[in-house]
């Protein structure tokens, strides 16, 4: 048996250029996958609700200042169809995405994961932003089993300066982190790779966090420079020695994935958007076959899709959420594995259907 990864472990491996002894991470990931989550993968129906965002993040194309962004926020009947088409392609999950937009109420919110629960045996995975403990309680309540936040990088500097707050009394990610898991939420997170000013040591504080924490599912991804933010743009540029910072490659993605699995054995791990944007020709693959074990097609309506821009370039932009299936289904089938059934959660919640907003 292997002992576990200590912090020195996890930089040597994220600064491990030999491919030889990559081969043998990529492959004590996927064995550790294979032992604690099985050979099949979870697709996670994801629905990009909205696009209006009042954050200032200066990493997303959603920010409130990039004005050239045309913004939408879908029906409750457009996001039901969506639920629908969920369940006819055979996904075990929603998730609803957005920025943090006060257009959906804790009310309209509660409203939509009700109708989700009371009309298809789907698990609805919120990931709404930074939003108040009573909106969360009341969608909890309402019937959302998951909610996904990503801390983005644990080095608290850095993340202010990219992630200004709105209010200076808000408990911040990592705090509201635990209070999702206190309210009966299975609880995901995750980072961003290769952000301007993001050293090794910080990432391996990152992975070692996800540990700590002990997320149900933890989403790695490359940051992909946007144009219209400051950190595309070079305007804000955190100062770093060379040889520190991490670069936004998919290497360092998979080797994160991969460390993460070691750290988080039985945790959901998906093989994010941002990685087969970069890699459109099999990042994906490659992140199933080092650690990862879920996929999110996209099921947004094609004409919100090409909307929700958060980084240029995004994989899958023009395809219609049946396409999205059959290209997945395929990619799946290439690499020997099968799509799982049902929800997929780390494990089972209570549930209370009482709503107080
Ligand atoms: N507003 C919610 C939030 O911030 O948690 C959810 C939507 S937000 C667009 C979802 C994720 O997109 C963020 O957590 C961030 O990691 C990722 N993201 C944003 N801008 C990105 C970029 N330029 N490159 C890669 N990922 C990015
Ligand atoms: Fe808004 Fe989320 Fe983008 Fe930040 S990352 S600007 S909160 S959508």
């Amino acid at each position: 048996m292997n002992a576990p990864l200590t912090l020195t472990d996890i930089l040597a491996w994220l600064r491990e250029d030999d491919p030889a002894r990559l081969k043998t991470l990529w492959a004590r990931a996927d064995e550790t996958r294979r032992l604690n989550v099985g050979d099949t993968i979870h697709l996670r129906g994801l629905v990009e609700i909205s696009s209006w965002c009042v954050r200032q993040c200066a990493y997303c194309g959603l920010r409130v200042d990039n004005q050239s962004l045309t913004r939408y926020r879908m029906e409750p009947g457009e996001i039901l169809e969506s639920a629908r088409q969920a369940v006819a392609f055979g996904y075990g999950t929603v998730v609803l995405q957005a920025g943090e937009d006060f257009g959906l109420t804790c009310e309209w919110v509660a409203d939509v994961v009700r109708q989700i629960k009371n009309e298809t045996p789907l698990a609805v995975t919120l990931s709404l932003g930074e939003r108040t403990e009573a909106e969360l309680d009341a969608w909890r309540k309402a019937g959302a089993d998951r909610y996904l936040l990503r801390f983005e990088t644990s080095d608290q500097a850095l993340f202010e300066l990219i992630h200004p707050r709105r209010n200076p009394d808000a408990a911040g990610r990592i705090p509201l982190l635990r209070q999702l898991k206190q309210l009966g939420y299975e609880v995901g997170s995750g980072i961003m790779v290769g952000l301007p000013g993001q050293t090794y040591e910080s990432v391996a504080r990152d992975i070692d966090l996800f540990r700590e924490l002990d997320l149900d599912m933890i989403g790695i991804g490359p940051f992909i420079p946007h144009p219209q933010t400051p950190l595309g743009t070079g305007e804000l540029k955190p100062v770093i020695e060379p040889d520190e910072q991490v670069p936004n490659t998919e290497l360092i993605v998979y080797k994160a994935v991969a460390l993460t699995r070691l750290v988080r054995p039985d945790a959901n791990i998906p093989s994010t958007t941002a990685l087969a944007t970069i890699n459109k020709r099999n990042g994906r693959e490659l992140g199933l076959q080092r650690g990862a074990n879920v996929l999110m097609p996209n099921l947004t309506p094609a004409k919100y899709r090409k909307l929700y821009e958060i980084y240029p370039a995004k994989a899958c932009i023009e395809e219609t959420g049946s396409a999205c299936n059959g290209c997945l289904r395929m990619r799946i089938t290439a690499i020997g594995r099968q799509i799982a059934q049902g929800p997929g959660g780390r494990k089972r919640h209570a549930q209370e259907r009482d709503v107080l907003c």
